[in-house]
């Protein structure tokens, strides 16, 4: 059913912990973008049963990048992470909604280096190299909590039912 708008702001961003309503930020990279995996990775949310909250294609900017891996700012990675982000080949950000979507979200990725991905996750199947692992996914609920406040307005994201959604989620 759809609500007002306005109720919107009265539910935390990331949704509900634990419950139906729980959110994760989900960002498919430009490696992802630039090899053309955009659909086959969304159809693995999709497929699954998570609800899209929220979707669109930029290039972010330096700022957003630095602020969003702000937490590894001290790694010697960071500033070629960055360089990757913004590259000017486009991200796809995302909010995806569901039950345990953050762990489960995190599962459907697979682990930060590819190498150790289970082959049936995203960089599992599709990347080699943990500098080019094509997904991001928030990793708690502080986090996507975080992140979805920094990627999307909060009037960029819906609030409806998907017609499975009883299948889905009873
Ligand atoms: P995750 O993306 O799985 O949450 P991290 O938060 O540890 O993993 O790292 C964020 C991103 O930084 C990784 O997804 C990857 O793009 C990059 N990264 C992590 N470790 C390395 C590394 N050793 N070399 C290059 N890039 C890295």
């Amino acid at each position: 059913a759809s609500r007002s708008p306005l109720l919107l702001e009265s539910k935390t961003i990331a949704g509900e912990k634990g419950t139906a309503s729980e959110r994760s930020f989900v960002m498919i990279k430009p490696d992802g973008v630039s090899r053309q995996l955009v659909g086959k990775i969304i159809s693995r949310f999709e497929e699954r049963g998570y609800k899209l909250v929220a979707v669109k294609s930029l290039t972010p900017s330096e700022a957003l990048a630095k602020e969003h891996y702000s937490d590894l700012s001290a790694r010697p990675f960071y500033a070629g992470l960055v360089k990757y982000i913004t590259s000017g080949t486009p991200v796809v950000a995302m909010v995806w909604e569901g039950k345990d979507v953050i762990k489960q979200g995190r599962r459907i990725v697979g682990a930060t280096n590819p190498q150790d991905a289970d082959p049936g996750s995203v960089r599992g199947q599709y990347a080699v190299s943990v500098g080019r692992n094509l997904i991001h996914a928030s990793d708690a609920f502080d986090s996507a909590t975080k992140e979805i406040g920094l990627w999307f307005a909060p009037e960029e994201l819906s609030d409806y039912e998907p017609i499975a959604w009883p299948w889905v989620m009873a």
